[in-house]
């Protein structure tokens, strides 16, 4: 079709976990663990089951194009301004419309070795050039990725933690990274994975955007938060910022559902509290019977792992489907031999590690 845009016309597919259903007719089998998206295992919560109840009723109408009852929820829990929050349909759509009102095919934007799949796939959608920077030992090499910015250069993405890798960079280093960069340069900070890491270790990004006006710190609810299937993220940026990424997203890229979802969500500390315990557990679970089996795992700040089978990853991979167990293989992050798994719940996380077992013997 030679009407697309050149960057689109080479463009590759995000591809997304293979679904749990799908499996299950294709093999006829009782039941499939899926541990390949980064869901939350604990299923949806209390508190949002009974707020999508009670908005249920209210379909018809149009949600709150400006969603001001959960910026409003956002901006007590994290201390900005209402005018600092722009929402979307999912984080994704904050990196997306970010992409959008910032960058035009004769820009250059910055990101990892492998970083997370959906910033060259954005970058390549709006016809720039991606500059990918060598990971160190996995992680983003900051020196190397401040050293690749030119005049060019529109976008920098930080995934931090980094999927699929779960690499973590110090919250000083990020943010000397941020201070250095032109003030012509964004800066996307994606935290979608900030609830997970150790509060002790994590970053105070919140209030960055005050003294970095180029800054956006990309969130999500799909993670922590269980609500994957609603789509719904937010991005925290100076209000200057902000207003534009308003004028360019959807009037309602939000819908009712989530919105009310996402703001039941946010009072609920004790689903949280436990989704966190039960990643905690459940890293601790993964990562023994990774030592115990003698694969070396990338050591991860989020909610699932990459673990290196020492060999090419796809038949492990397909020998696991079979056992209606579905992981991600990672070889589109030029990680070939690694396979990244979600951490489940601990039953979960058994089945995975017996089958992985069995699988290993026969491949
Ligand atoms: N950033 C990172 C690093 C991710 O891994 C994901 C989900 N895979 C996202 C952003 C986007 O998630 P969502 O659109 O569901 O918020």
């Amino acid at each position: 079709l030679q009407l697309a845009l050149e960057g689109v016309q080479q463009l590759m597919p995000y591809v997304p976990g293979k679904p749990a259903e799908e499996l299950q007719r294709e093999l006829g089998l009782s039941e499939v663990i899926k541990l390949a998206s980064n869901e939350n295992p604990l299923g949806t919560g209390r508190k949002v089951a009974e707020a999508i109840q009670n908005t249920l009723p209210e379909i018809a109408r149009y949600p709150d194009g400006s969603g001001y009852n959960l910026k409003t929820a956002i901006s007590a829990r994290w201390g900005v301004d209402l005018a600092q929050i722009t929402l979307g349909n999912g984080s994704s759509e904050i990196l997306e419309l970010v992409m959008r009102t910032f960058v035009a095919p004769e820009h250059e934007v910055v990101f990892a070795q492998h970083a997370f799949a959906l910033y060259p796939i954005l970058t390549q959608a709006v016809g720039a050039k991606a500059v990918v920077v060598p990971a160190k030992n996995y992680s983003h090499d900051l020196d190397a990725m401040r050293a690749a910015v030119t005049d060019k250069t529109r976008v920098v993405f930080i995934a931090n933690p980094n999927n699929p890798t779960g690499t973590l960079l110090a919250s000083q280093a990020v943010e000397d990274f941020i201070a250095s960069l032109p003030k012509s340069v964004l800066c996307v900070l994606d935290e979608a994975y900030y609830e997970f890491v150790d509060p002790a270790v994590r970053t105070e990004s919140m209030q960055w955007p005050i003294q970095y006006p180029n800054l956006v710190i990309a969130r999500t609810f799909s993670k922590a938060y269980g609500l994957a299937g609603l789509r719904i993220g937010f991005g925290v940026s100076s209000p200057e910022v902000a207003d534009l990424l308003n004028r360019v997203r959807q009037p309602f890229n939000g819908n009712m559902l989530a919105l009310a979802a996402a703001e039941a969500a946010m009072t609920d500390a004790e689903y949280l509290a436990e989704t966190v315990s039960v990643n905690n557990a459940g890293m601790a679970q993964l990562t023994a019977a990774f030592t115990a089996l003698d694969l070396p795992w990338i050591p991860s700040s989020g909610n699932f792992v990459s673990v290196d089978m020492k060999q090419p990853a796809l038949p492990v991979y397909q020998a696991l489907l079979q056992k209606g167990v579905i992981v991600r293989p990672v070889a589109n992050y030029e990680m070939p031999n690694h396979l990244r798994v979600s951490i489940g719940t601990e039953r979960e996380n058994q089945i995975f590690i017996d089958a992985l077992a069995q699988v290993l013997q026969s491949v």
